[in-house]
């Protein structure tokens, strides 16, 4: 199969993309329509690499619009918790489609997530084309007992099964308040083992701070630094709370480091993520959104311009995190920081791509600084194409499925959320 977008705007030129298989072969001017099997015009439109969500929990979109407003601690222990125990694989099939429908909607190609019942969350994302990394969720209670049951019950095989390269794994231990440093260390083992990565929430709130000061005699980072598993494969979530000494212990040992500005400011987990000083020491961060329990979408543009917009507020400064560098923030980064080979549009890449439509207010006047217009005044609704491993998988914004995926979700909310 190949698919040739013709006379896009990439990087405010035009040009042709020659997409073969799932991999990008041409990025070039006047590129032959002969023997193509799908072209595509893109005259009134913008190329970007598919975006990536490198945190989020996809299924938790039947929680969106519930418990808002609420204190991190009162919000997990009497609107989330209670009603996750109602959970099925059904619940958790169809929230993840839904997930996928709202992220092909709004552009992003891959994601990051973490949830239980992975299983169903990895068959959803195959069937909605896009690429999705899927845990072993990890949760001890800081129990050995737990700890050794809950290793025991996690193997290899569990990964098997019938999906598309666009599947991958990972193994997750929750947190350091839910998980054991027996655990982590387990975890880290295993991911090496299996070569995958490891994914965990960390250094998220000032409680969380205190408490690790408090129960393990110092912060969350140097606590995961004295367990031996920061390490390049280990991807955080968060890293809101972090001094110099802390930075230097990622940077050191090639941690990834997630920023979701929508939850943190959500939950009030805090807003002075420390982007300049881990990119200056070489820290791979990526964006994602978090689940819609704490950031209500799953809107990656929506993302980028949070981000851009809080680190120029806080630091008062206006030069600070320009649009082209947040878009590299939520594709080259996010794929590099799952070890996906995508998130440019260059020739050898994965073929993951994105267009808007630029014949549209957030695009005019036309003024070519497309990434600009992109992350301050555009938003999801702007994508129009979605390519994903060489496929199209939404064209015009319609999505295969759709109406069924929305059907669906309305009516098993009402098993979920019971109190
Ligand atoms: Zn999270």
């Amino acid at each position: 199969m190949s698919i040739l977008i013709k006379n896009v705007l990439l990087n405010d030129q035009r040009t042709d993309i020659l997409i073969e298989g799932n991999k990008i072969t041409s990025v070039s001017n006047n590129i032959k329509t002969e023997g193509i099997d799908t072209i595509i015009d893109g005259s009134n439109k913008a190329a970007f690499p598919g975006l990536v969500n490198g945190h989020t929990h996809a299924a938790m979109t039947f929680f969106r619009g519930y418990g808002d407003d609420l204190p991190l601690e009162e919000w997990l222990n009497t609107k989330i918790w209670p009603n996750e125990r109602n959970l099925t694989d059904e619940i958790v099939y169809w929230g993840t489609k839904l997930a996928c429908l709202e992220m092909i909607k709004t552009g992003t190609t891959t994601f990051n997530d973490m949830y239980f019942r992975f299983k169903e969350s990895a068959r959803a994302t195959d069937e909605m084309g896009i690429r999705g990394v899927f845990p072993q969720l990890m949760f001890d209670g800081l129990d050995p007992v737990q700890a050794k049951k809950v290793q025991s019950r996690i193997s290899a095989k569990d990964f098997e099964g019938n999906y598309s390269s666009r599947i991958m794994f990972s193994i997750a231990p929750h947190a350091i308040y839910t998980v054991s440093g027996g655990s982590y260390k387990w975890a880290m083992d295993f991911a090496k083992e299996h070569n995958i990565i490891v994914h965990t929430h960390l250094a998220e709130t000032q409680i969380e701070h205190q408490n690790a000061v408090k129960n393990f005699g110092m912060s969350p980072v140097r606590y995961l630094n004295s367990l031996g598993v920061l390490r390049p494969n280990l991807v955080i979530a968060h890293c809101l709370w972090l001094d110099k000494d802390e930075i230097q212990m990622l940077a050191d040992n090639d941690v990834k480091v997630i920023h979701n500005p929508n939850s943190n400011l959500k939950l009030a987990s805090g807003h002075k993520f420390l982007y300049n000083e881990m990119n200056d020491k070489g820290i791979c961060i990526g964006l994602g959104t978090d689940g819609c329990s704490s950031s209500n979408n799953l809107d990656m543009i929506e993302a980028m311009k949070m981000m851009s917009l809080l680190q120029k507020g806080w630091r008062l400064d206006p030069t600070a995190l320009p649009a082209e560098e947040t878009i590299k923030v939520a594709t080259e980064n996010g794929a590099k920081a799952l070890n996906i080979n995508s998130g440019k549009i260059e020739v050898g890449k994965l073929a993951d791509i994105f267009l808007v439509n630029i014949n549209t207010p957030a695009f005019t006047p036309f003024n070519n600084n497309t990434a600009s217009n992109l992350v301050y005044a555009a938003n999801g609704n702007n994508v129009d194409t979605v390519i994903c491993d060489g496929k199209v998988i939404m064209e015009n914004r319609k999505v295969c499925g759709e109406e069924e995926i929305l059907q669906k979700a309305n009516e098993l909310v009402e098993k979920l959320i019971k109190q």
